[in-house]
Formats: C-alpha cells, structure tokens, sequence
C-alpha cells in the first residue's frame, strides 16, 4: 500500500461493512472512518434486516462471533441478553433468528463507537452512495443529494444485488407483504428455486396462515442439508490438495469424510474442517477447474455447505409428510394465465418428459444478481465504467486481489479501492458467511491501519 491512509470511507453497512467499522474502531490508531449506508438501520442488510422473527441463522451461533479473536462473543451476548425469542437449540449449537443477529450486530457498533477506543472515529451517513472518484487529493464518494464525502481509501462492502424478477401471471413478489385475506382461497402455490430464500417463504406462508400446498421447483431439485452436532474435523494445511484437479480434490474430500463416518461423525465435520483453507484452495484451482466446479459441483456442495437449521428442517419434513410441500426437479418452460389460476409447464431434467401444474401463486426465489455489471448500484456502475474496476472471476462480483484490492481494467490493483464480502466471490469463493467476512474484515482492517502507522503523516 503506497498511498497514506488516514480515513476510509465503507460504502455499504450491511454485515461485511459493520464488520469492517468494528476491525478498524477496535485497532488503536489513528484512522477514521465513514460507513455509507442507504437503509436506515446499520447491519440489516438483506440477510439481517428482512427477515422475520422465524427466520434462523443458517450457522450455530458457536460459530458467529462477531470477532475473529473472541470466538464466544455471541454466546456471551446472548445468555446476557432478553433477546432470546425464536432462538432454538442448545448451548454452542442453538440458532439464533436473523434479525436478533443483526441487532447483535449493531449494538456492537453502538458501543464501540461510545467508548473511549471509538469516540468520534466513526461517522455514519445515511444516503446512496452514487459515485466514486479519484482526484489529486485522495478518492471522493458522490451521494444521491449531491453530497461529497473525501477519503483516502473506499472499500466497498455493497453485497448482493437483486435479481431483477421475471413478471408471471399471478406472481406474488418475493418478500412482499402477503394478502393473508386472500389465502384462503388458494390452494397450490408455485415458489421458484429450493435454496434459502425459497425456504423462508415457505416459513412466511405458513406463518400467514397458508393451509395448501406447495411446490419447489429447481433445476436440480436440491433441498440444503440439515446441521447436527458434529465438530469440525482436524485438517492442517500439509493434508490439502491445493492446485490439484478437481476430481482429485473431490477424490480426497470423499475419503475424509469416509474416514470421519468409521470415527462416529460424517461429512459436516470435513466440509467444516475445510472452511480454514476453502478460499487458498479455491484460488488454487485453475480457471477451466473452477468454471467446472460451478457447472457441475456448485449445487451439490452447495446444498451440503449452507446448511439448515434442524428446527426448519423438521417444519419441511412435516410438511412434506403431510403432502403440503413437494419439490421438483426441472426447467421452468411457460407460464399461461388461465383466469383464477397460471398453468405452469416444466420440463423434466434431460428428458422430453412435461408436466403441468395449475398454481394461484408463483414466487421467484431464484437467488441474487453476483455479476455487478448486471446490477443497478449506482456506485458499482460508477467504477465500472471509468474502468477503475472489473467483474470478477466467473462472472461474480468484482474483481479483486489477495489482499481485496480492486483490479482495474488494465490489471492494476489499486492501492486505494478495496471490496469485502459477497463481492468478492471470484476471487475467494468463501467470502458470503459471516466466519469468512470476520476473517476477511479483521486482516484488511489491520492492513490498513498498518499503511496508515507506516504513512507519512
Ligand atoms: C437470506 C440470507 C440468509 C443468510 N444467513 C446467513 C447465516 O445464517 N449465517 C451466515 O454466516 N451468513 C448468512 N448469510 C450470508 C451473509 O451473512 C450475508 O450475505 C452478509 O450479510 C453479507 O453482508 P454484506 O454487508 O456484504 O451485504 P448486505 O447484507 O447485502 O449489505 C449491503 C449493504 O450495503 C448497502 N448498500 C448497497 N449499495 C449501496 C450504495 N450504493 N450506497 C449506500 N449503501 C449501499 C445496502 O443497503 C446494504 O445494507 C445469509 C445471506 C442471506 C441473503
């Protein structure tokens, strides 16, 4: 880093860019820094602020410190806290819902930025962040009102994009309020894609009062795999295949987790044990490796990887044996209005096999917008087009170094633009869950603290 760094300005306070705050408030030093965030509640990003009381953590709270160096933070937080409604399961292994984790979150921030650590280093700016400059001086963040906030360095921290919907007849939108009034004269209901998302709308639905059925459609028809109480297995870094082909990489994982069964635990403890060395073997992996493992391997370990919590798991379970919920593999073909209701026709997978279902609702879950280019952040756009920074890896977010600076157009890291979080996807794979984005927070905001102590001044 060449550049003298004395304040940093995050646009994003979702997870990754609170996060951030709280690495660069906790280091002793100077640096100052300002948080943009267009929501009006820090930390309540998509994944913590939507949410509903019933929406759990998909990661036992063990695991969800918000410090990398005080990995019970948020056990502590919680047996010291009333904010224990919806929270299921036992001592390391409970989960904890979603907006109770982004108010964990943000009292955080709160009382860092009281104490005497803190005081008066953090500025928060509610606004869109609309443009990113660089001048003789430093870099400059535009914001929708006209506003100019000046800086040394920028990290972006913007998260997912949303998918712009595809408009069915008789579509629901997702993650809009539910006619509850409505309900009760439906009975089969459509939701696209069978990840997470999809999930909490079942949870919604129920929670509406929704007595009928529902199908979940994907490609491959992969449900996530439920948690158990398994600790993560021993893997040191001499044991990883790093920069092996994929086959073989899968070769080993297979023989682990064989291993891990014979010793009384399964897969969870290696896909677990992995976590630590997932993004250098990721990196690892060749282009023509990686792309692989997106077409043919993503939606199963994916499946394994982002696990439920067992509560929702047995709500699934009893719905299905219920034959409420069912889930379906195969292409989404048409969608025909035919008045109350839409007839819906899907293709099976690989076969010229059709069938149709008749829905009164469809809901599309079918994930988030990664390439940022495709994306209507207005700062994004910004970047992107002075060529101050280019997609990613694959296609998923923005392209970024070892260290989360910006790439350039011309191959440039910058020295001054760095990225965290989901937008850093194709360069590290693991860098969405909050264990990843702590590790990922806590080593940039010491690096810069480290360029701001050995800067001129
Ligand atoms: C539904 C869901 C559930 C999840 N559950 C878990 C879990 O259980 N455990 C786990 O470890 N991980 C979980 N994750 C993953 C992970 O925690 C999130 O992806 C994480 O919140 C990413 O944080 P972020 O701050 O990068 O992005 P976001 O949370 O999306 O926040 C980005 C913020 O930037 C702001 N912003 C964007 N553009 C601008 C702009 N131009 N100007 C100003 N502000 C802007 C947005 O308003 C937003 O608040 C979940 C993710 C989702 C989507």
């Amino acid at each position: 880093m060449g550049v003298a760094i004395r304040h940093i300005i995050i646009v994003g306070g979702g997870a990754s860019g609170a996060l951030l705050a709280l690495n660069l408030l906790r280091a002793s030093g100077g640096v100052t820094a300002t948080l943009i965030e267009s929501r009006p509640l820090l930390a309540r990003g998509f994944a913590y602020g939507e949410a509903a009381p019933f929406h759990l953590l998909n990661v036992r709270a063990a695991n969800m410190s918000a410090y990398l160096d005080v990995p019970d933070h948020l056990l502590d937080w919680l047996d010291g806290t009333s904010s224990t409604e919806n929270v299921t399961g036992e001592g390391r292994f409970r989960f904890v819902p979603r907006r109770i984790y982004g108010r964990y979150l943000a009292e955080q921030l709160d009382a860092l930025t009281l104490s005497p650590l803190g005081r008066d280093r953090l500025q928060t700016i509610h606004g869109l962040a609309t443009s990113l400059e660089r001048t003789a001086s430093g870099v400059v963040v535009g914001l929708e009102n006209g506003r100019q906030i000046a800086g040394d360095a920028v990290v972006l921290a913007t998260g997912y994009g949303v998918k712009p919907q595809n408009r069915f007849p008789h579509q629901w939108l997702a993650w809009a309020p539910i006619d509850t009034d409505a309900l009760a004269s439906v009975q089969d209901v459509l939701i696209l894609g069978t990840g997470h998302s999809a999930i909490d709308h079942v949870q919604l639905l129920l929670a509406a009062g929704y007595r009928g059925r529902i199908t979940l459609l994907s490609r491959h028809g992969f449900m996530p795999s439920v948690h158990k109480p398994v600790e993560p297995a021993r893997i040191d870094a001499r044991e990883v295949p790093f920069g092996a082909r994929l086959s073989a990489v899968w070769r080993w994982v297979r023989i682990l987790a064989k291993q891990a069964e014979s010793a009384g635990s399964d897969w969870r403890a290696v896909l677990d044990g992995l976590r630590p060395h997932a993004q250098e073997l990721w990196q690892s992996l060749s282009d023509a490796e990686q792309a692989r493992f997106i077409r043919h391997a993503r939606s199963r370990y994916d499946v394994r990887r982002h696990r439920l919590a067992p509560f929702v798991a047995n709500v699934l379970d009893r719905l299905q044996r219920e034959d409420r919920l069912r889930v379906i593999a195969g292409r989404l073909q048409s969608v025909s209005d035919i008045g109350e209701a839409a007839e819906v026709v899907i293709g099976g997978r690989g076969t010229d096999f059709e069938q149709k279902l008749v829905v009164q609702g469809i809901i599309d879950c079918r994930g988030f917008e990664l390439d940022p280019a495709q994306s209507n952040n207005p700062v994004l756009q910004s970047l992107l087009t002075q060529g101050l920074a280019r997609t990613g890896r694959h296609g998923f977010g923005l392209a970024v170094d070892r260290d989360c600076a910006l790439i350039d157009d011309a191959g440039e890291a910058a020295s001054d633009l760095y990225a965290i979080g989901p937008l850093t996807r194709g360069q590290f794979w693991e860098s969405i869950s909050i264990p990843d984005i702590r590790q990922q927070t806590a080593v940039l905001a010491n690096q810069l603290v480290n360029a701001h102590a050995t800067s001129p001044v």
